[in-house]
């Protein structure tokens, strides 16, 4: 393969580019696990991770890809065969499904049509009716990264409160955290599953469980078997910022540094910073002509679009001739969608040029590749991006 140059966009809702920052911190040399560094550095992104999950409670870190952290969420909170409602919105709610299946536990799937969130009407119709409370959790991917869906997490809350129900609610929040709003105490979540690679700025490598107390006393009688997913012995060694077996030690510096960074841009800035290039995003898909698969506009994910191309073009070989003239690896339709939709990440450590960037790539690419649509969704885009800067820049400031 010959060189490419310039720098390449990698444009996936995940693994999302790793800024440079957290390159240098990660190459450094390996240190002891068990000495004081190490101790120092646990107690310093443990606590950090608090913040992003906005939690008070417990977060245990995994040496693990997301999916492990699914595993761990399951096993510490319930026994062989109890009942679990999840709902398919999409591929990563299909996946986590199976997880639990395979564990062994009695799975209600909820089938959606891929273009909604998760109905709190139906949680609630769904609990009311289990009386005896057969149902010990209910399961919830918060943004569907292959429909680019974010479900209404709080709603969920909402209609379990109302069923009174006592189901733990257990909350995908993989390409979510550090990306869109997410409250895991003031939301009564039980357990929010994280992963590096997403809006964390990271390499993939590292697992996350944040941990209600209500999680924590079920986790004292679950029976699943579990052994490297034991959240006991880790938060035993926690408590210095050690961990029961090695951890990614590497990855652990440069989760120190996605936390400063995090940490100075402020997370509410981030999260407007999101909001904004998902905004900008869907202006382009709708000038372009092009159908957005989430059709509620509440359910709109500021972390990842997913586009359908029209029917009879191929959402894969538009992506091969934007990846081979541009150098932008675009994500692919998973599951079902499998190339009839191609996505874009506006995640992670990502600015306005980057946006422009991607967007421009996007409507060669479409052009190029022979796909109809209208021009104008780079400049639909720029008009919102650079309008919304105006805003901010108000006369006070001027
Ligand atoms: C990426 C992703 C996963 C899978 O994470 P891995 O690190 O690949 O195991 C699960 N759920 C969601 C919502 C994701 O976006």
């Amino acid at each position: 393969m010959s060189y490419s140059s310039g720098r390449q966009f990698l444009q996936l809702p995940g693994p999302t580019n790793v800024p440079e920052r957290v390159l240098r911190a990660m190459s450094r040399p390996t240190i002891d696990h068990r000495g004081p560094e190490c101790g120092r550095l646990g107690l310093e992104v443990l606590e950090g991770m608090k913040e992003v999950f906005q939690t008070s409670g417990k977060v245990v870190i995994f040496p693990s890809s997301g999916s492990g952290a699914w595993e761990g969420a399951l096993t510490n909170t319930l026994s062989p065969g109890d009942k679990i409602l999840m709902f398919e919105v999409g591929q990563f709610a299909a996946l986590w499904i199976q997880v639990a299946v395979k564990l062994g536990l009695d799975v209600e799937v909820v089938q959606t049509d891929w273009r909604h969130g998760v109905d709190p009407h139906v949680v609630e119709t769904k609990l009311r009716e289990d009386r005896d409370h057969k149902v010990k959790a209910v399961g919830v991917v918060h943004n569907e990264t292959s429909s680019g869906v974010t479900s209404q997490v709080n709603a969920v809350r909402a209609a379990m409160n109302r069923a009174r129900h006592p189901a733990l609610l257990l909350v995908d929040v993989i390409s979510s955290l550090g990306s869109i709003d997410y409250r895991h105490d003031e939301w009564g979540v039980d357990v929010s599953i994280g992963g590096s690679q997403k809006g964390l700025m990271l390499p993939p490598g590292l697992g996350f469980n944040a941990i209600s107390e209500k999680a924590l006393a079920a986790s004292k009688s679950a029976r699943l078997p579990r052994a490297y997913w034991d959240w006991q012995p880790m938060l035993a060694q926690n408590i210095h910022g050690f961990f029961p077996y090695t951890p990614a030690t590497n990855l652990l510096f440069g989760l120190q540094e996605s936390l400063n960074m995090l940490r100075e841009e402020g997370l509410q800035n981030v999260l407007s910073r999101h909001e904004r290039h998902g905004e900008a995003t869907r202006r382009a898909v709708r000038a372009w002509g092009l159908e957005n698969v989430a059709l509620n506009p509440k359910e709109y994910s500021n972390s990842v679009t997913a586009i359908y191309t029209p029917a009879g073009h191929s959402a894969d070989e538009l992506r091969k001739v934007i990846l081979e003239r541009f150098n932008m690896p675009l994500g692919t339709g998973l599951g079902k969608l499998q190339d009839r939709v191609f996505r874009i990440g506006h995640l992670g450590d990502f600015n306005d040029l980057m946006l422009a960037g991607t967007l421009a790539g996007v409507e060669m690419g479409l052009d190029i590749a022979g796909v109809p649509h209208r021009k104008g969704g780079l400049t639909a885009a720029l008009d919102y991006l650079t309008e919304s800067l105006r805003e901010v820049a108000s006369p006070a400031q001027v």
